[in-house]
């Protein structure tokens, strides 16, 4: 049974399987490779999901959910049609699918998946991304850290040993990594991120400043066109990767607004957002405790890191200039497939050897008697720390004849622990004695799988106890059946549509962003298909009407880049 791999994006999903010493995508059922991790259930209440669903961000804004992913981990939750979902019921619905894709590009049942995420993932989200997998009827062999994944697909490609900072800036997160590669081991040295930064502040930033170029007008949008405001900032995002200049164009009631912009003008809008990345990359260096000049290489990956904005502020800022030998789309997935790989003792690449760290400080909480403050941090496991570790701390007593000690792991950073995430407690019984004589010893291993023991012995008893917190099970076993259950129950409609799905979405799509005489003809070049579908046509009749279809969405909502740069009439 195959092994697949998965970068779960917050954007786009994609998924690879380890062949024949070789990394290979896999496609959907449009034939792409990138999957658009965006959920929408229709009126029939069956769940749609990748381009389907994110044609209906702009039609049914109120009943299709994307970047789900920045909230896994936390309590919110989405209603879509009267149907809720959490965020890690989201992600599984997309695992589903990539799942379902392998499986029929294979031809064998695919129960097995390492997945990717952000570095800067705590272990309640990398949790929950495994229960996700579980969910979509997948075990979880591993989660790899994002960047690893990208250093490791740039190693395999190029063999080049050396240090590199890897930039990864995709469309709701930031990860920046030191790694060190070097003859057959990849070692990653330090993480930062930052995750709700992407190329979505850069859209919505620009929507603001059309905004702001015509005083007025977001007051008079409605939800839906808001959106398509927005979609039109991202195409225009997109022009310029590709031109020096592109127009931002947007009709509302017969009237057109525009504005011109340029690349110095989308750096100008981005001067925030290119702060912040300078943050998050400073964080990585101090952290790595080395100067840009000991970095031989900048990777840049993620669908933002094709910016020519953000390639320069890097040139700029580093005085390197960022490689991208990989597709900076792809670079993610196929570092993933190599895991596979590895996993699967390939003759091709098992010398190569992965050394991960915790990207976050493990500890537990101190009394301070001086300000009377229980709060105090103590870290036991410091972030950027080399896996596996087992490090030990040893507390005393700081109250007379006190019977136990109570030990609360946390994870976090704050010097406070009320701003850190509370993983698990130990209660420890100790001898009644004076003030400071009765001592705990308190070692937390952390293993490459993220999952924390901790063990406490009282040194006067030599009493032992330990824990694993394996934050996996957050869900009790009837919850996550329970779950299950629920997910088999979604129905969704049968693959051999989907492209018929998705053509109807577009031209919806197209149908609430138009007026007048394209509108109607929308509407008829709509229903000549619709009417086709319905009645079951012969198959040759069926493809005849969709080619009829696509033919005239190609020739009335082209991507600008097209009309633009491909030489066509715009
Ligand atoms: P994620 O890792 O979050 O799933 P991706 O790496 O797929 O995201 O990146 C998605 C982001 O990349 C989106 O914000 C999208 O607008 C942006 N993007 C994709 N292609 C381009 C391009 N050619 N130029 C600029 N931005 C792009
Ligand atoms: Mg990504």
């Amino acid at each position: 049974m195959a092994v697949i791999g998965v970068d779960l994006g917050t954007t786009n999903s994609l998924c690879c399987v380890w062949k024949d010493g070789g990394c290979v995508l896999i496609p959907n059922s449009l034939g792409e490779y990138l999957t658009p991790s965006v959920v929408s259930v229709d009126e029939k209440r069956e769940i749609l999901t990748g381009k389907a669903a994110r044609e209906r961000l702009v039609t049914r804004p109120q009943d299709t959910a994307a970047s789900f992913k920045q909230f896994m981990g936390t309590d919110k939750t989405y209603m879509l049609n009267r149907l809720r979902f959490h965020p890690e019921d989201l992600s599984a619905i997309i695992l589903r699918r990539l799942k379902e894709d392998a499986e029929l590009f294979l031809g064998e049942p695919v129960t097995e998946a390492v997945i990717s995420v952000p570095a800067y993932f705590n272990n309640n989200q990398r949790t929950m991304t495994k229960i996700a997998g579980e969910m979509a009827g997948l075990t979880v062999e591993r989660i790899i850290n994002e960047p690893s994944a990208a250093a490791l697909a740039y190693r395999h490609k190029t063999g080049a040993n050396g240090t590199y900072l890897v930039v990864d800036f995709g469309g709701g997160t930031l990860d920046i990594s030191v790694v060190e590669i070097f003859e057959n081991i990849v070692d990653i040295i330090a993480v930062a991120g930052d995750n709700h930064l992407g190329g979505d502040n850069i859209d919505q930033a620009l929507a603001e400043a059309f905004y702001k170029r015509h005083p007025g007008l977001k007051d008079k949008l409605s939800e839906t066109e808001k959106a398509s405001v927005l979609k039109m900032a991202e195409q225009s995002k997109i022009n310029l990767s590709f031109a020096e200049q592109t127009m931002m164009v947007y009709v509302h009631e017969g009237k057109t607004y525009e504005m011109v912009l340029t690349n110095q003008l989308l750096a100008d809008i981005c001067a925030p957002i290119l702060a912040k990345i300078k943050a998050v990359l400073l964080h990585a260096l101090k952290d790595s405790g080395r100067h840009i000049s000991a970095i031989d290489e900048i990777i840049l990956v993620g669908g933002s890191g094709k910016m020519p904005v953000i390639k320069e502020y890097l040139t700029y800022i580093t005085g390197k200039t960022p490689r991208n030998d990989i597709d900076p789309d792809k670079a993610i997935v196929l570092g993933v497939g190599i895991v596979t790989g590895i996993k699967a003792r390939d003759k091709h690449v098992q010398d190569l050897i992965m050394t991960d760290i915790c990207p976050f400080t493990l500890g537990t909480n101190i009394y301070d008697p001086a300000s009377n403050d229980a709060d105090i941090f103590s870290p036991i496991i410091e972030r950027n720390t080399s896996l596996p570790v087992s490090q030990a701390h040893t507390y005393t007593t700081v109250r007379d004849f006190q019977t136990q000690v109570v030990i609360n792991v946390y994870q976090g950073e704050s010097m406070s622990v009320k701003n850190n995430l509370l993983l698990g407690t130990i209660t420890m019984p100790v001898p009644s004695m004076p003030a400071g004589k009765a001592a705990v010893v308190v070692r937390f291993t952390y293993d490459i799988n993220g999952i924390l023991e901790v063990d406490v012995t009282c040194l006067q008893s030599g009493e032992h106890q330990s824990k694993l917190i394996v934050t996996n099970h957050n869900l009790s076993d009837s919850e996550l059946r329970e779950r299950r259950e629920i997910m088999s129950r979604l129905k969704t409609p049968p693959r051999e549509q989907d492209q018929n799905r998705f053509l109807l979405e577009r031209g919806a799509r197209l149908y609430e962003e138009s007026t007048g005489a394209l509108r109607e003809l929308v509407a008829y070049e709509m229903s000549l298909l619709s009417s086709v579908l319905e009645r079951n046509a012969h198959v040759s009749e069926i493809e005849m009407a969709r080619n009829r279809f696509m033919q005239f969405l190609n020739s009335v909502d082209r991507p600008d880049e097209e009309i633009y740069l491909q030489g066509g009439t715009p």
